[in-house]
């Protein structure tokens, strides 16, 4: 028997615990096996507790509501929701381009459900996952013939290690790019098998570049797209028209890494232009690859365009099988695509697009409408005030262009300077729905661009822990 005056002794048992009204509803939610490790783990912390302080031991029902919370705290997911107020629109680590509606019902409808991923309806017979979408592709593209993997990295992966193995690749050193989480061209080309034959300098480049670097061993002139940086003043680079007539009298392919690669001109829609695949393809370019998730709007994805033997030579490496997309991807790009074909109803379907067009006034007006609740929220606690400020495109897009937008501006009142900034950071963060802004001269900065779900965002103000 345990002392009396032992205050652990006076722990329920496991067994008592469990018997607790609650714990029938947590079972039903949880199961068994999961109520029961909760129980146990929550009493020998309680024991650890009592043993190094001298406390006197929690009723039955505190430790039921310290169950549940445990339960309900190992069971939340851990990839939520986030408010990307950043002002970054297409942000990598918050997930890039948001699904229209229509390629979040498509996801959903081939979730559930067997489909016809790999199967030719009007011919009963095994089809090529491709089908879904290089139809619709070729149509917006021009192009021959088109595969999806993926996503960039691997699309230039695998063009380099299905036409470049063991050759030589000319790449100019002004392209020679790295994208935020470790891709990097001369890493991604060596992993590939083809060796890096850089031409030119940073600033400057000139087809006699090209001209010189050429030898039998070369397999492909490659031009890479600035994506997230821009290189001004005194500088040269050889038109793609150049570059792929070089190619050619040599009896090699041209291709072009584009990044974002937009299908639409941005500029109808009051947005700074960026090469489109089409426009790549029409000078010459062979092959051209692009991201699904950045301007494009879609899902995770690498999309390969151009020439049909060289596209079916991807297609037959093994690694493509590799790098396949699944059915959800395909679903999302499908749709996504479909979309193209109603132009003028994209800026109202297409997230990306919707986001990226809103006026500055019009979230201006958004900003004014939050304010005076954000400020009754806040009250005690932060200064809240509507300013002006710029939105970025993001994911390498666009990289030295800024869109006019607002935000609201919240700055800790009284002292405590970094750490009070910190705190109510934090407290955003730990809303339901976490809330991400960008801290900057002292303040916690929401850019509203992103924000359409303003009930949401509004509604959980009051939740605020500060
Ligand atoms: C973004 C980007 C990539 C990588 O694309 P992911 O879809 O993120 O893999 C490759 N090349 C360029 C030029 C890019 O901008």
């Amino acid at each position: 028997m345990p002392h009396p005056d032992n205050p652990y002794a006076r722990l329920p048992s496991v067994d008592s615990l469990l018997a607790h009204p609650d714990m029938a509803g947590l079972k039903e939610r949880y199961g068994h096996t999961a109520v029961v490790a909760a129980v146990r783990a929550e009493l020998a912390e309680r024991r650890e507790a009592l043993k190094a302080q001298a406390d006197s031991a929690p009723d039955t029902e505190r430790l039921a509501a310290d169950c549940r919370r445990r339960l309900e705290a190992e069971f939340a997911p851990s990839l939520r929701p986030v408010f990307n107020l950043t002002g970054t629109v297409l942000h990598t680590n918050l997930g890039r381009a948001l699904l229209a509606e229509s390629a979040a019902e498509a996801v959903l409808a081939v979730l559930t459900r067997p489909s016809s991923l790999e199967y030719d309806l009007a011919g009963a017979r095994r089809g090529d996952r491709d089908d879904h979408i290089d139809g619709l592709i070729r149509q917006l593209t021009g192009a021959e013939a088109a595969t999806v993997v993926n996503n960039n990295a691997a699309a230039v992966f695998l063009l380099l290690n299905t036409l470049a193995m063991r050759k030589e690749v000319i790449v100019s050193r002004g392209e020679l790019i790295e994208i935020g989480g470790a891709f990097r061209i001369p890493d991604i080309m060596s992993r590939a098998g083809a060796k890096l034959r850089e031409v030119g300098t940073t600033n400057r480049t000139h087809l006699k570049d090209y001209v010189e670097a050429l030898n039998p061993r070369t397999a492909l002139i490659m031009k890479v797209h600035r994506s997230n940086y821009a290189i001004e003043g005194f500088t040269a680079t050889v038109p793609e028209e150049q570059l792929a007539e070089l190619a050619h009298k040599n009896g090699l392919p041209f291709v072009e890494d584009l990044g974002s690669g937009t299908l639409i001109d941005l500029s109808v829609h009051g947005l700074p232009k960026e090469p489109t695949p089409q426009q790549a393809l029409a000078k010459g370019t062979d092959l051209v690859c692009f991201s699904g998730d950045k301007l494009l709007g879609g899902p995770q994805a690498g999309i390969l365009v151009g020439r049909k033997d060289l596209i079916g030579k991807i297609k037959r490496n093994p690694l493509k099988r590799v790098l396949r997309v699944d059915k959800m991807t395909l679903a999302a790009l499908e749709a996504t695509l479909r979309l193209y074909r109603s132009p003028e109803l994209l800026s109202r379907r297409l997230p990306t697009l919707r986001l990226l067009t809103r006026t500055e006034a019009e979230i201006r007006t958004l900003a004014q409408r939050i304010l005076p609740k954000a400020q009754a929220a806040l009250n005690a606690h932060a200064e809240v005030t509507v300013e002006s400020c710029r939105s970025q495109i993001g994911s390498g897009s666009l990289p030295a262009d800024r869109l006019p937008s607002a935000c609201l501006v919240l700055k800790p009142k009284g002292r405590g300077g970094g750490r009070a900034l910190d705190h109510l950071a934090q407290a955003f963060r730990e809303l339901p729905i976490p809330v991400i802004g960008r801290l900057e001269d002292g303040a916690l900065r929401f850019d509203l661009r992103c924000l359409e779900d303003e009930a949401g965002f509004i509604d959980q103000l009051g939740l605020l822990r500060l």
